[in-house]
């Protein structure tokens, strides 16, 4: 009997309905995949936040729903989803971290902006200084923190990471819980967040741990927009404390038009496009995870819904 497997983002179907069948296919598996169903008949939800299904209770012999997207803040609440929730971990959407992570620290770093804007023609020889003496801290060491730490560390950029469980990764110094923030953030010249949120995160960068920074450094938040008290923010930007800020996830998305993030010339604002989940990996994560999960193995990247994440 083949598999009912609900697609429940429908305004991403036209990405995923030759991709996920593919996918399917390649995995072994016989499946059905429909926009709509009886809940009772479902066997899987494939969920994106977006989408209107908000009710899981009759989803009564759903084995897994599978979030199509990283972050899962939006549903993990969601008391009637009782099934296993899994988040998405998916190759295309790393990469893409890694490549936004790298291009604005790399900005930030030769300081290109004074070099592509200058209109009164300035003539300063004044060089950069290497990677190897720029300070990275990367707040979150999971799929996206180490990807990026990586990325920086053989670019040779000194690189100390922070997460919830102690870490040991290559090449890096790691720091862990609330008692080794203040170690890992301060010196810092570029700031990195990519944790999730959650009560625990939320404005883990304010008044006090900006403080910590190394003077003038740059905030690169392609995490999410909670991390980050934003008053404290604009004003350690406006007190020099913080020289750049670079901004890809907001509290209100779309950032609102009057918000002073817009205006202000020490803040860049990249409208949600760091990574995108990519179908064509995406599908293979979702079938290899109902392939795991048909054959009785332990499903990969499952929430955790006491820890939120
Ligand atoms: P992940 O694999 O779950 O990693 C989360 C990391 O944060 C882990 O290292 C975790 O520590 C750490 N962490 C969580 N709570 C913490 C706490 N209270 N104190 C210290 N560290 C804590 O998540 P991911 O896949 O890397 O994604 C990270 C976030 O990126 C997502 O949640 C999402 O918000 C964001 N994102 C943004 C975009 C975009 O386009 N802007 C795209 C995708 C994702 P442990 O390792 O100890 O558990």
């Amino acid at each position: 009997m083949p598999l009912t497997i609900l697609f429940a983002a429908p305004s991403l179907w036209d990405e995923y309905r030759d991709h996920l069948p593919a996918a399917l296919r390649e995995a072994g598996l016989e499946a059905n995949v429909v926009l709509d169903a009886d809940p009772a008949r479902v066997d899987y939800v494939i969920y994106a936040p977006s989408a209107p299904l908000q009710d899981f209770t009759p989803f009564t012999r759903t084995k897994a729903v599978l979030s199509l997207w990283a972050g899962v803040e939006r549903i993990v609440g969601n008391e009637t989803l009782t099934q296993p929730l899994c988040r998405m971990v998916d190759p295309g959407l790393t990469e893409g971290m890694v490549e936004w992570v790298v291009g604005h620290s790399l900005r930030h770093h030769l300081g290109m902006d004074r070099h592509i804007v200058n209109p009164d023609h300035i003539w300063d020889p004044t060089c950069p200084p290497l990677a190897r003496e720029r300070p990275v801290t990367i707040l979150g060491l999971g799929a996206l923190g180490a990807a990026a730490a990586q990325a920086l560390t053989a670019l040779n950029f000194p690189v100390t990471g922070w997460s919830r469980t102690p870490k040991q990764i290559g090449g890096l110094r790691c720091h862990s819980g609330q008692d080794g923030l203040q170690a890992a953030l301060t010196g810092a010249h570029i700031v990195i967040t990519l944790l999730p949120r959650t009560p625990e995160t939320e404005n883990i960068l304010n008044a006090t741990s900006l403080g910590w920074l190394g003077r003038g450094a740059v905030i690169l938040n392609p995490g999410r927009g909670a991390l980050i008290d934003d008053k404290a923010l604009l004003a350690a930007l406006n007190t020099g404390q913080v020289g750049h800020a670079t901004l890809d996830v907001f509290r209100t998305e779309p950032l609102p038009p009057d918000h002073p993030f817009w205006s202000h010339p020490k803040v860049t604002v990249t409208p949600h496009i760091a990574a995108d989940t990519r179908a064509v990996t995406a599908a293979r994560v979702v079938a290899e995870n109902i392939r795991r999960s048909e054959t009785g193995a332990p499903l990969l990247h499952l929430v955790d819904r006491a820890r939120g994440y």
